[in-house]
């Protein structure tokens, strides 16, 4: 439809001939578009819907990248683009791809705005749209955010919440945490925010978050001063992280609030119980270093538990935990420290089952968030099948040859889907297909239950929705060189 060939140049310029279609909607362009001088006219045009195109049509919320613009006419005057409401860019025409080159802007958070398109200062009635992501790798197909989900999962914890518990919201979702950390501030208000790296916390502080937020991992030392300006607490998990702590914070006469981690059966962050007094003593004995915090995480929560508790069976893998951490908060405390510490250790899972026993003074919610049921899904993310074709019998599938198939099938191809997102399902027209082979830059898919599919068909990955999937939409890892 209105395709338009390039017929010449001129003066330099390259114009195009706007081919007339049928069924042309509304006025698009008022008037001619003149050049300097009358040897070249664009006819007054008005085009149909989708003729307006950007490629591509997507990109990072940092701008920067190219995007090419096909305006449907044939523009001799200056073209600009608005993204949204930014400023609007100019667009420069090039030759090789026969369309307008601009500089996408930057946007602040990601989601898709309307690009308005003016030639030679004239609105084109008609706008394209342009998704604005994290920035992620651009050839992976977009995963979409559904934070109105996200908010009302929000509303429902904090209606639900014990009202003499702090709620701590925990983000590990990877990117966009900015995104996460509004909707949830919004909706539910938390006291506190937990993430897993200082990158996440900055991004939370710029979005203007002023709750207390906390970093659930051992930290660098040498980000304490941007954990001092941002005004983020971090987790102690070793008496000589203190010690060098202690040293940096001294130096700017500000105070860093730390929260004492202890490992009750984890096997992951923190000390041993044995080792928590020491700890707390060490932390106590730091004068710039405040013990905000004394925490665990469990590692088996069930149904079962309350009643384990009650009898207090100590084969039970939560009752252990609790007894292991209860013992190390009493010998903190008997020793006259931690008194102002805030007990924490249930997460979504406590939460759900209800396990009050280990509420203590705040619980660090995550999952809760994020998961739900299929109608209130956070995430949507489809991409297109993009090769479709049927293999004879006895061909190869993947290196090795090891399973050949056994009579004609019929695949499909479709590629980038990133491999650590693991716990996915691939379906074709609403029906669930296996995977044949999986080299994570490209996958084939088995459609034999889906005789009819077709390139372009939809096809939607999924986390399993009853399960509180960590999707971890994180960026790709940076990357530098040495040596010149
Ligand atoms: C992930 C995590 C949480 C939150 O757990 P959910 O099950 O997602 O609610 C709390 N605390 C720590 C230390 C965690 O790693």
């Amino acid at each position: 439809m209105g395709r338009q060939n390039t017929v010449g140049t001129q003066s330099g310029r390259t114009w195009r001939l706007v081919t007339p279609v049928l069924g042309l909607s509304a006025l698009a362009l008022a008037g001619c578009v003149q050049t300097g001088s009358a040897d070249l006219q664009v006819e007054t045009v008005s085009r149909p819907t989708g003729s307006v195109a950007l490629t591509p049509s997507h990109g990072g919320v940092q701008g920067g990248n190219l995007v090419l613009v096909d305006t449907g006419v044939s523009p001799d005057g200056p073209v600009t683009a608005a993204f949204g409401d930014a400023a609007a860019v100019e667009c420069a025409f090039d030759e090789a791809s026969a369309r307008h080159a601009c500089l996408a802007p930057e946007h602040d958070v990601p989601g898709t705005v309307d690009v308005a398109l003016s030639v030679d200062g004239t609105r084109i009635a008609e706008t394209a749209s342009y998704t604005y992501t994290t920035n992620g790798t651009q050839d992976m197909p977009i995963l979409t955010v559904e934070t109105q989900n996200v908010r009302k999962h929000a509303e429902e914890i904090r209606a639900g919440f014990p009202e003499d518990v702090q709620l701590g919201a925990v983000l590990k979702n990877g990117e966009p945490v900015d995104v996460f950390g509004k909707v949830i501030n919004d909706a539910a208000q938390p006291e506190y925010f937990f993430v897993p790296k200082l990158d996440d916390a900055i991004a939370l502080r710029e979005a203007g978050i002023e709750s207390k937020i906390a970093i659930l991992y051992v930290s660098q030392i040498e980000d304490i001063p941007l954990m001092l300006h941002y005004d983020i607490e971090v987790a102690a998990t070793d008496p000589a992280w203190v010690a060098a702590a202690e040293e940096i914070v001294a130096g700017t006469g500000g105070t860093l609030r730390v929260h004492l981690w202890v490992d009750t059966g984890m096997g992951r962050e923190g000390v041993t119980p044995d080792q928590a007094l020491p700890l707390a003593r060490a932390v106590e004995e730091a004068k710039h270093l405040e013990l905000t915090g004394i925490a665990t995480h469990f590692s088996s929560v069930t149904e079962h538990d309350a009643a384990a508790i009650q009898v207090g069976d100590t084969t039970n893998t939560t009752v252990a935990q609790k007894t292991r951490f209860d013992g190390a908060v009493a010998q903190i405390r008997d020793a006259g420290l931690g008194q102002d510490a805030l007990i924490h250790a249930g997460a979504s899972d406590v939460l759900l089952n209800e396990l009050d026993p280990l509420y203590y003074d705040l619980m660090r919610i995550g999952g809760m968030f994020f998961g739900g049921s299929a109608e209130n899904r956070v995430y949507s993310w489809t991409m297109k099948l993009q090769q479709v074709k049927t293999l004879p019998a006895g061909w190869c599938i993947d290196y090795g040859c090891t399973e050949p198939t056994q009579a004609p099938k019929k695949v499909g191809v479709i590629t980038h889907v990133p491999g650590r997102e693991t716990q996915v399902v691939f379906s074709v027209g609403g029906q669930e297909v296996p995977v044949l082979l999986n080299h994570r830059n490209v996958i084939t898919l088995d459609l034999s239950n889906v005789p009819d599919a077709v390139v372009g068909d939809e096809v939607v990955i999924d986390f399993n929705p009853d399960s509180f999937y960590m999707l971890d939409a994180s960026l790709p890892l940076p990357v530098t060189t040495s040596g010149g």
